[in-house]
């Protein structure tokens, strides 16, 4: 089962996907934790990500495709996996298109978490209260370009999915639970 989990900063795409993934047997992709990763390795590439992130703006299509091509090919994504964080333009999601053909696999669920974008700053506040302010990105200025970046240039990928058919959206404002029980009806269906 390949899946993508969908929805602005801080609706609990990371949270979510971490269930799943131990219960279904994905391979969680958070793009954001291997640009992180590429970040605290102290590469040159790594300080120009920085740089990028910390401002709330997105790295380029280019960058983050080929992380994406050569993460997913891996034997460890082989029984499925959970894209978190990715696509987030619709050149990527094209490119994921691509990716998937070439490999023969198909993405099963679109899952998209629906929250109010007015609380979100809340609960990123409260995020990095949780992880010692360890996100430069986790304050209410960058959300704010964040969220931004979001409705400008990520939000429109939902009708390219949902053109295919699989879109299926949550209250991502619900219970973490309430909302891993949501998710998990949907997957158990299939
Ligand atoms: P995240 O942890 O998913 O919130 O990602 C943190 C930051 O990493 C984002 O604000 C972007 O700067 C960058 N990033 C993560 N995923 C992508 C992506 N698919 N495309 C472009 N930039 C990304």
């Amino acid at each position: 089962m390949n899946l993508i989990i969908f929805g602005p900063p801080g609706a609990g795409k990371g949270t979510q996907a971490v269930r799943l993934e131990d219960k279904y047997g994905l391979k969680q992709l958070a793009t954001g934790d291997m640009l992180r990763a590429e970040v605290a390795s102290g590469s040159e590439l790594g300080q120009k990500l920085k740089d990028i992130m910390d401002s709330g703006q997105l790295v380029s299509d280019d960058i983050i495709v080929e992380i994406i091509a050569e993460r997913i090919s891996k034997a460890d994504c082989e029984n499925g996996f959970i894209l978190d964080g990715f696509p987030r333009t619709v050149p990527q999601a094209e490119a994921l298109d691509d990716m998937l053909k070439n490999m023969k696999r198909d993405l099963d669920h679109v899952i998209v978490l629906d929250v109010d974008q007015d609380i979100l700053i809340d609960r990123i506040i409260q995020r990095n209260k949780e992880t010692g302010g360890s996100r430069a990105d986790d304050t209410p200025e960058t959300l704010k370009k964040r969220l931004d970046v979001y409705n400008e240039q990520t939000a429109p990928v939902l009708p390219y999915f949902e053109s295919k058919g699989l879109l299926r959206n949550i209250d991502g404002m619900a219970s973490i639970d309430d909302v891993t029980a949501a998710i998990e009806a949907i997957l158990d269906i299939k």
